[in-house]
């Protein structure tokens, strides 16, 4: 934090230290002098997760971009860290783009989504209406993935896809989801593409309608 300021033009060490104690605070650190005279081993995760947030949030930026910031931290920790986020967004008038694997996180959290696969967007929009109705069989897949708590208590295997995520250097051809994709047809050989509506973006040729069909060109004609 003190290399980042001085290169950002706090010139003094005064001015550093002072600077320094304010974004500590703000990432809720109250023991500052104990945590100034630490080394990270002596640290517990929760507290290196936030240290790490105050130096990214250092030189007020308007966007933030956390990738997978709760990654293990336990239950505690990972609730503290995105409360504070969410905090920090809210009073700094700050952007947040969250990376992350955990929809449960991300439907709290996000306003909008963006899922990728092999590199590629494959689904955009609000939050909500993602969610509540994926227009990609991959998303479905990963939203259906989800375990509930009915599953867990009864032990009910998770639905996956078959198949895994093929290497970016041999990707398959057209649309790289179709050897695992359950709706796949001789169409898919061909890259689908990003196609746009007002609010939510897919890239597949046969979309999921919100009654949970697959659109068919035959179907949309008729
Ligand atoms: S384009 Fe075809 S293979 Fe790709 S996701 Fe859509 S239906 Fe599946």
């Amino acid at each position: 934090m003190n290399e980042t300021l001085k290169t950002h033009g706090h010139r003094t060490s005064k001015q550093r230290l002072q600077r320094v104690n304010e974004l500590l605070d703000d990432v809720g650190i109250h023991n500052k002098k104990q945590i100034l005279k630490s080394y990270p081993h002596q640290l517990t995760p929760g507290i290196l997760q936030r240290i790490m947030i105050a130096a990214a949030i250092s030189c007020d930026p308007l966007l933030l971009i956390a990738d997978e910031p709760t990654t293990s931290l336990d239950l505690s920790d990972q609730i503290q860290i995105m409360d504070m986020l969410s905090q920090l967004v809210d009073d700094r008038n700050m952007s947040l783009i969250l990376i992350s694997h955990d929809f449960n996180l991300l439907s709290e959290k996000t306003d909008q989504l963006t899922l990728m696969y092999c590199g590629q967007v494959i689904e955009s929009g609000p939050t909500k209406e993602l969610i509540n109705s994926p227009k990609h069989p991959y998303t479905e897949a990963l939203l259906a993935s989800v375990p509930s708590r009915w599953d867990v208590e009864h032990k009910q295997p998770v639905p996956t896809l078959k198949g895994s995520t093929p290497s970016l250097f041999h990707l398959p051809v057209g649309c790289y989801l179709g050897p695992r994709c359950p709706n796949a047809s001789a169409k898919c050989v061909k890259p689908p593409p990003l196609t746009r509506s007002t609010i939510h973006h897919v890239r597949c040729h046969f979309p999921i309608d919100s009654d949970e069909k697959i659109i068919r060109p035959s179907v949309t004609a008729s």
